[in-house]
């Protein structure tokens, strides 16, 4: 057998256990059988030599026999009878022990008589039981349950509790022994109950074990655990050690069947160290051999196998001799394995030490060598490196800088010097005027694109452009991009086409700024260089997947062409065909620069076919993802307003005048006596509705100084009681959800969408003044149709309507909307480029209003759209198009407007 250091220790315990046993019970022993050759009272000495025949009854049971023989001597010679009994019950016992059964008898039926001879009716019992067990022992199961029937009815009859207990004790284990399970389970709990309305702390004891064990048997383990463990800590209570390791053990074996794994290894533990306290050798072979499985169970098999070795270790030792010398071997091969071991491990560690102190010592000349070099190549590389990078960050910084200056300080002039111009060219002005604002106007137009083209290649070859992934139409960008540029078609007379393959799917995953600025480009070119004949955007689909769609993009014209030399270098930066190109067309040369860049971050690459004076080809591939589950946004479309008003007192709020005068037309307009009185912004409504009393007040949302919601909370809060209950409705060109709960919770009754349609108004102001009605009313939100002319995106039926035909009037609506539009377009461009999303969606919302005027439904399809990105946060590269289309339909607003007013002064 191989010990290990774990080993040494665990025989060194186990022997160490076996000493202590030993030497106690020797100790108990050899004390009382000092007290006996001392002890001069015989019943004295009858009580010790009994106490001492139980002693030796644990292990040598002729010396158990020969002190209960002595004791039952001495009681004869005393004539004590219930000495004479007791011996007598244990001389039974011993020769139960010894298997002989017959004198086992004998001694017990002996007992019986003299307690029947002495009516120790208590006594009797006792020996009843006895003779039972006898029986109970040889098979005779019929005497055996006599017996105990006779020691249970003296227990009944002299209502001893302890007497009937013990019997329903041995009836059970009789019931037990001839397989009556349930029955043997009823008397132990009798037996059980009877005892525990007594004292007998060692009987309590016994019988509940019994009734555990019984209950194990019925399967019923939780009861079990429970009456085991109580008597586990009866037989704690008389420190009965041998006992307490078996229940400990018995309790262990419980947990383990109920799967608690650690209660089991708790009382598995408990029954080792007493077995190992006692050296009860079987319950220590048992519990090391238990532990393990437990611990294998748990899915530790490190200790688990840690016990099993132990187990291994003790399982062929049966006596303590041989442990001893297994032992002491033991000990002496450790301590001269030990020293060996010591020695070499010593030779071990001096040789890797030495090996290690040489490595190290290599391995910090090598590293002291390298860094050495290292040093110095830095220090020349580093001289040279912190020049390189101050200059690259002087001049990073710089080019920065200078785009920084060049995106806003030039093009916030730039863009004010483009509005204005606009605006002069509305005023009277005489030819030369006219010519030179036109210089102006084109030369400013000229400086804003170079510089906006500047910073967008600039933004390119920083690599600070991402390209968005987002749904868009394709159809629906090139339709736009036509749109755009329907008004220089137009003026050139020349035709503007698109073909969409079919097969294109209707939404795709792209950058539609992106796309849309490659596309406009190119056509802006065909346009710009074409003086008779078309320009075609022609899309076509090359491959289809299921996720993917390659499409041929291409832009040709009928125009000037380019030569074949000049074909190279067109993509180059600041590169026009000729100096006559500059002179005769403009430009800066970088539309294409951009354009071949922005196609090769899509993945493209941008080719050019063209012939001098017949006209070019642009085109390029580009595989696009197929955008799926996404559904195209459609713009309601706006039905015009048809309406007249009811007669009132009204305060109107508003700051557009365009607004305040539609609307005082469409009040006189109305049969009935109404008088409206204007106010400019909440301040002005405040001091005339301090002074002034009127029916209702008609409040514009969005206001300088003081907007619709401030003065509605103003009047409401400030103003006393009556006065303050003026019935206010909102006027808002909002379509968006939210803004009429705003407008309750500032205290307005109701809100009406712009433009205004005055029967639906008037419905509302009447059940407003109509005390009862005071219930909050929902205007539908107008629906507008699009009456469009073909070809025309102006409608002035509304305008024509409300003013009934007069041209006047109509001059003068046009006129305030040439007016403010084009200056709130560029305020518009100017956010856009600022990112100022906030100006953007009042500027949109603004517009609304002029725009339902001039029946411009496609106009405010697109800032309706506008307002709704930026109200939901979806600040996408989507803005920039419509913004774009917003420009080309007010452009074309402006031409058609401007002709309508030629047409009428005519
Ligand atoms: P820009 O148009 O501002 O001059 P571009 O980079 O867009 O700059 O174009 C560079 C040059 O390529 C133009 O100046 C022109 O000479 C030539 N070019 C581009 N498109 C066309 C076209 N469709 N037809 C003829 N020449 C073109």
């Amino acid at each position: 057998m191989k010990f290990n250091s774990s080993y040494l220790f665990f025989f060194l315990f186990f022997f160490y256990s076996f000493s202590l046993c030993f030497s106690q019970r020797v100790t108990q022993i050899n004390t009382l059988e000092e007290k006996l050759k001392k002890e001069s009272s015989v019943s004295a000495t009858i009580l010790i030599s009994l106490e001492l025949s139980k002693l030796y009854s644990a292990e040598d049971l002729e010396k158990a026999l020969s002190y209960a023989e002595s004791a039952y001597k001495k009681s004869v010679e005393t004539q004590s009878y219930k000495d004479q009994a007791n011996s007598l019950n244990q001389i039974g016992k011993i020769n139960m022990l010894n298997n002989n059964y017959d004198q086992a008898l004998e001694s017990f039926i002996n007992s019986l008589n003299i307690n029947k001879q002495y009516s120790d009716l208590k006594g009797a019992a006792i020996s009843n039981i006895h003779i039972g067990d006898v029986y109970r022992e040889i098979g005779d199961e019929k005497r055996a349950r006599n017996q105990y029937e006779q020691a249970l009815q003296i227990g009944m009859k002299t209502k001893n509790l302890i007497t009937q207990s013990l019997s329903n004790l041995s009836l059970g284990k009789l019931e037990d022994k001839v397989g009556n399970q349930n029955l043997s389970l009823q008397y132990f709990i009798l037996s059980n109950e009877q005892i525990n309305l007594t004292n007998e702390t060692p009987l309590k004891a016994e019988i509940s074990y019994s009734l555990g064990m019984s209950y194990v048997k019925s399967n019923q383990f939780n009861t079990a655990t429970q009456i085991l463990i109580q008597s586990l800590k009866a037989y704690e209570k008389i420190n009965d050690l041998k006992n307490q390791t078996l229940l400990c053990f018995e309790i262990g074996n419980l947990y383990e069947t109920l799967e608690d794994h650690d209660n089991s290894l708790l009382y598995m533990k408990n029954s080792l160290g007493l077995a190992e306290k006692i050296g009860y050798k079987e319950f220590i072979k048992k519990g090391y051999e238990n532990i393990s499985k437990v611990y294998e169970s748990k899915g530790d098999y490190k200790r688990a196998y840690e016990f099993l070795q132990y187990y291994t270790a003790i399982k062929d030792v049966r006596e303590i001799n041989a442990l001893e010398t297994q032992l002491e071997l033991a000990k002496k091969n450790q301590a001269l394995l030990l020293v060996e071991e010591k020695e070499k491990r010593k030779k071990e560690i001096s040789d890797v030490r030495f090996f290690f102190i040489t490595v190290l010592l290599i391995i910090f000349l090598l590293f002291s060598v390298f860094m050495l070099y290292a040093y110095r190549q830095k220090s020349s590389i580093n001289i040279e490196l912190k020049a390189a990078t101050d200059e690259a960050n002087r001049s990073r910084k710089e080019k920065e800088d200078f785009f920084a200056y060049t995106s806003h300080e030039i093009r916030t002039p730039l863009n004010a010097v483009v509005g204005m111009s606009q605006l002069l060219s509305g005023t009277h002005l005489d030819k030369k005027q006219q010519h030179y604002l036109k210089t102006i106007s084109s030369s400013a137009n000229n400086i804003l694109f170079l510089v906006n083209d500047i910073l967008d290649l600039a933004k390119i070859e920083k690599g600070a452009i991402q390209l968005e992934k987002i749904p868009f139409s394709l159809k629906d960008l090139v339709n736009d991009i036509c749109h755009t540029l329907a008004f220089k078609t137009r003026a050139k007379n020349i035709e503007l086409k698109s073909t969409i393959d079919e097969a294109i799917p209707d939404l795709i995953l792209g950058d539609p700024v992106r796309v849309n600025q490659i596309i406009l480009n190119l056509a802006d070119n065909g346009v710009k260089f074409t003086e008779k004949g078309q320009v075609i955007i022609e899309l076509s689909l090359k491959k289809n997947s299921a996720n993917s769609a390659v499409i041929l993009f291409s832009v040709k014209d009928t125009g000037i062409g380019i030569k074949n030399e000049k074909l190279e270098t067109i993509f180059d930066s600041f590169k026009q065909e000729s100096s006559e190109t500059t002179r005769q067309y403009g430009g800066t040369g970088l539309g294409l620069s951009i354009t071949k860049e922005l196609v090769q971050l899509m993945g493209g690459e941008i080719k050019v076919e063209s012939v001098a004076g017949k006209g070019s080809n642009f085109y390029f591939y580009l595989k696009m993802d197929i955008a799926k589950n996404v559904t195209k946004y459609n713009a309601s479309e706006t039905e015009k307003a048809d309406a007249f008003l009811s007669s009132v007192k009204i305060l109107l709020v508003d700051d557009n005048q365009l607004n305040r005068d539609v609307f005082i037309d469409l009040i006189s307009d109305s049969k009935n006596n109404v008088s409206v009185d204007i106010a400019e912004d909440g301040i002005q409504a405040i001091q005339k509705f301090e002074s002034n009393n009127y029916d209702i007040i008609l409040m514009d949302l969005q206001m300088p100084n003081m907007d619709g919601y401030e003065t509605s909370k103003h009047i409401r809060e400030k103003f006393p009681p009556i006065k303050n209950q003026i019935p206010i409705i909102a006027m808002t060109a909002h379509v968006l959800e939210g803004v009429s709960k705003k407008c309750l919770a500032a205290g307005m009754n109701d809100c009406v969408s712009k433009p205004i349609n005055t029967y639906q108004l008037s419905l509302l102001i009447n059940q407003l003044l109509n005390r009862g009605s005071d219930s909050l009313v929902s205007i539908e939100k107008n629906t507008k149709s699009n009456n469009n002319k073909e070809g025309t995106v102006i409608d002035l039926s509304m305008i024509k309507k409300i003013s009934k035909n007069n041209n006047e009037k109509i001059i003068k609506y046009i006129n305030l909307y040439l007016e403010s539009v084009p200056l709130d377009l560029h305020k518009m461009k100017e956010a856009l480029a600022e990112k100022n999303y906030k100006v953007l969606g009042e500027l949109a919302h603004k517009l609304k209003g002029n725009a339902g005027y001039m029946g411009l439904n496609k106009l405010l399809s697109c800032l309706e759209k506008m307002e709704n990105l930026i109200e939901n946060d979806e600040k996408s590269n989507e803005i920039v198009i419509i913004v774009n289309r917003v420009e080309s339909i007010i452009a074309l607003s402006i031409d058609e407007l401007n002709s309508y007013k030629k047409q009428c002064l005519i």
